[in-house]
């Protein structure tokens, strides 16, 4: 047999103008028997007497120490910098999703977080701080044991330019945050908004990708993470945890969703950007999951086979159970 060789690196399209990363360390690692976790306290990696964990990733797509890249006479390669971590959110294994921690853990692994962007922030490498979390077996997450994941990466990713692009021109235009704005306009709306405290908003957006789509807003104008007082974190972590209850009772089963923190990039300074996070609910109805097909995947435009405020209203009357204490 032929020996393979690890490759590791972002390979650069030029016709979308956007990395790939690329990565085969996984056939690289030892197989484990699929009733092993990983997570679970007791293990190599996690020891023991912890609340939450953040370990480094087992099948990283990026690592501190690359190896060299392909050198193509055409196509541009470059180094896979970066840091992929686990964020394991309990030591409880059976627990199903974020939402049925209490409102005290989810600030807690919040605060992990933050540490550990203060910590990566200055290394050279860290372009940017993706925090995101797959939840449902229905969209291939395998290990149930509660858990999101961090990717330190050596670009900022291509929806957060996007973000960043429009967000300069509103701001050029009308001298302002159009985050902001959208606060505004959603709360004189309210047809789609779905809950708000003190601090955070949530609404379904007007325009919606995903058949249960969630953002969540800081009121306070702010870019990054590790700019959340404690009280904002507290008030953050129970906006999440509601949120994401009225997700998982939509349908007889649990919403498969996917859940990202979009922040400013870590270098520089993006003053007309405002942090927020995105929750994408995939089912469309019972037992429907939308798929990014044709349309979405092959195009690139969303099709909603529903109308927002109609899905915003029966979210919010599920959210409400959730706040209150409906069983
Ligand atoms: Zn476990
Ligand atoms: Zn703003
Ligand atoms: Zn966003």
């Amino acid at each position: 047999m032929e020996s393979r060789k690890l490759v590791m690196e972002l390979r650069w399209d030029p016709i979308l103008g956007e990395w790939v990363m690329v990565s085969n360390i996984r056939s690289f690692r030892p197989w484990q028997p699929t009733t092993f976790c990983p997570f679970c306290p007791g293990t190599e990696e996690t020891g023991y007497g912890w609340e939450a964990l953040i370990v480094e990733n087992k099948y990283p797509m990026l690592i501190e120490e690359p190896p060299e890249p392909t050198k193509h006479r055409f196509y541009k390669t470059q180094k896979a910098y970066g840091k992929c971590y686990v964020v394991i959110e309990t030591p409880l294994h059976d627990i199903d999703d974020l939402s049925d921690l209490s409102e005290k853990q989810i600030a807690y692994v919040i605060n992990l977080i933050i540490e550990k962007q203060k910590e990566i922030m200055n290394k050279e490498f860290a372009e940017y701080f993706l925090w995101f979390r797959n939840k449902g077996r229905e969209i291939g997450v395998s290990l149930t044991h509660p858990h999101s994941q961090i990717y330190v990466l050596p670009f900022t990713p291509i929806k957060i330019l996007r973000e960043i692009e429009n967000a300069k021109n509103y701001w050029k235009e009308n001298n302002s945050c159009i985050f902001c704005k959208i606060i505004e306009i959603e709360k004189e709306d309210g047809i789609r908004l779905l809950l708000e405290n003190r601090d955070w908003i949530a609404f379904m957006p007007f325009y919606a990708h995903w058949p249960f789509e969630i953002h969540i807003y800081p009121k306070r104008h702010l870019q990054l993470l590790t700019e959340l007082t404690q009280s904002e974190v507290d008030l953050l972590a129970q906006i999440l945890k509601y949120s994401l209850c009225g997700l998982k009772r939509m349908f007889s089963k649990p919403m498969p969703y996917v859940m990202v923190l979009h922040q400013a990039p870590l270098k520089a300074s993006h003053p007309y950007y405002h942090l927020h996070i995105e929750i994408y609910g995939f089912l469309r109805d019972e037992g429907k999951l939308k798929y990014a097909a044709g349309m979405e995947t092959g195009g690139g435009n969303f099709t909603y086979d529903a109308v927002p405020e109609e899905n915003a209203s029966k979210l919010r009357a599920k959210i409400n159970e959730c706040v209150n204490g409906v069983k």
